[in-house]
């Protein structure tokens, strides 16, 4: 078994490693930090949640003890796409450098430029950054990139998403051609394929998990809604108090303007929620994040960009308000649940018209995600919201007692339900035995396509999920600790 003091790091991070209580590197950083270590340029590719960030922070450090900074001019650069994901690499520079005395300078937006000017004059050892910060930094003329030696691209894919190329690009182009190059991703689509053929040299591929595979520990399952936003609405609060062991979610929307109207209206429905979108100022989101962190937030309602690769350790339930458009997407958002082999459960939501999503995810991580009957499906309700009522403060207990009902009766008795109390079960055992019917249908849909792998697979019944593979067939042993 591989530990963290065979890996070659220095004493004084082994220290920090082991203050931190880290038994055993994680398979990228056991895979990634000889490499970066040796000064090689690495191309690392593992799934969310899978300690990355370790993988080149530890090096780092370590390489880091030789030498010492100067004015203007950056030892090192790390490229993050958002600015939790930049504040979350400084946090690990702290927690991994306590023994340490390096300049680590944060370049992000929503901070002012002198206080940021200030730590670059006093000379960096490690600047971590967004591109279009790091560039205005630069265009000022206060930020000299000549003098850095090693470069981390992180979160690759996300860059790409968000548009980011041409900036790092532009960036890449100031830095020597000297440098260390260190790039990760979760994913590897052509175009980051390209990127990484363009800035790194004779790398050493790293992957640990095939790309686009979900974790094993996470139960995935679909919920059928309506299109209607307070459909949707309906039934993602059906769908949370459905499940009793909900210790923190995070609900995902597709579209920004989304995530605040559903958060609201969790708020109004008396859901301990908050939310976290691009448009809200830095300060907003550090309060929000750390709400979530220390749990006085139990649902956070967000957008792709400002959830991706967030360090949030324990989420038990993601849920998917929205089928993702981008299949590459769904992998990223259900791997908010079931990190370092904790059991994560994942909900999605599917309407009508977004089916050709869902089977360009299906076909991604070649799986078919078993439906979920819930007692209350809102579909196709033909009333419009009501006016909410006073907040309820617990949501636990109440989906605790709710769950006993059967369904019909939990809906009259339910003073906060949304849905007319009307002519509503007929319908539902209806629709119960049509999903049951489409399960079968898309189960044996998937044994004609794939016959090989039919003797694996469980019998769809409902209870136990079917599971894809995230590591290959094998569980690292750092998941298995108990934890
Ligand atoms: P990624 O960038 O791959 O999405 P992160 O670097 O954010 O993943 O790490 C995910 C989580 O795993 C973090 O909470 C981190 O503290 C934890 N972690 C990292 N390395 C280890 C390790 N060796 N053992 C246990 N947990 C780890
Ligand atoms: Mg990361």
């Amino acid at each position: 078994m591989v530990s963290f003091a065979d890996l070659g790091l220095s004493e004084k991070v082994l220290k920090a490693v082991q203050d931190v209580g880290y038994t055993e590197p994680t398979p990228i950083q056991e895979g990634a930090v000889p490499h970066a270590l040796a000064g090689k340029d690495v191309l690392g590719i593992a799934q969310t949640g899978t300690g990355k960030t370790a993988s080149f922070v530890l090096p780092m450090i370590t390489r880091l003890e030789r030498g010492r900074a100067r004015a203007r001019m950056p030892r090192t650069l790390i490229l993050e796409p958002t600015r939790e994901l930049a504040a979350q690499v400084d946090e690990n520079f702290e927690k991994y450098g306590k023994y340490h005395k390096l300049n680590v300078a944060l370049l992000i937006g929503g901070v002012s430029f002198a206080d940021q000017e200030r730590k670059l004059e006093r000379g960096a050892d490690v600047l971590i950054a967004t591109p279009g910060r790091l560039l205005d930094h630069s265009e000022r003329g206060k930020l000299l990139l000549t003098g850095v030696d090693i470069l981390v691209i992180d979160e690759a894919d996300r860059m790409l998403d968000m548009g980011f190329i041409p900036d790092i690009e532009r960036i890449v182009s100031l830095i020597p051609f000297t440098r260390q190059t260190l790039f990760f991703s979760a994913t590897m689509p052509p175009e980051i394929q390209r990127l990484a053929d363009k800035f790194l040299q004779g790398p050493v591929t790293v992957e640990t998990a095939k790309p686009s595979t979900t974790a094993k520990t996470v139960e995935q399952r679909l919920i059928r809604t309506g299109g209607k936003d307070y459909e949707k609405r309906a039934t993602l609060r059906d769908a949370l108090r459905s499940q009793e062991n909900i210790k923190n979610a995070i609900v995902f929307c597709n579209r920004k303007r989304d995530v605040a109207t559903v958060w609201k209206s969790l708020e109004k429905h008396g859901f301990s929620a908050g939310a976290l979108h691009g448009d809200m100022d830095q300060r907003s989101r550090t309060n929000m994040l750390q709400g979530f962190k220390d749990n006085v937030i139990q649902i956070l309602v967000a957008s792709d960009v400002a959830a991706r690769g967030l360090d949030i350790p324990d989420v038990s339930h993601v849920f998917n308000f929205d089928v993702p458009i981008h299949a590459e997407d769904y992998v990223h958002r259900i791997g908010r649940t079931g990190r370092a082999g904790r059991a994560g459960q994942a909900f999605t939501l599917v309407e009508k018209s977004s089916t050709k999503y869902l089977e360009a995810i299906e076909k991604l991580i070649d799986k078919q995600i078993e439906w979920m009957d819930l007692p209350d499906a809102n579909v196709a309700q033909p009333a419009a919201e009501p006016e909410a009522k006073p907040a309820r403060s617990k949501t636990r207990s109440k989906s605790a007692s709710r769950s006993k009902k059967p369904a019909s009766e939990a809906e009259s008795a339910d003073p906060q339900s949304e849905l007319p109390a009307s002519p509503e079960s007929e319908g539902k055992d209806d629709r119960k035995s049509k999903i049951k019917a489409q399960n079968a249908e898309r189960k044996s849909d998937s044994d004609n396509k794939k016959e090989t792998k039919s003797s694996k697979k469980g019998k769809n019944d409902n209870k136990k999920p079917e599971q894809s593979t995230g590591f290959g067939d094998e569980v690292p042993a750092f998941m298995m600790i108990g934890r």
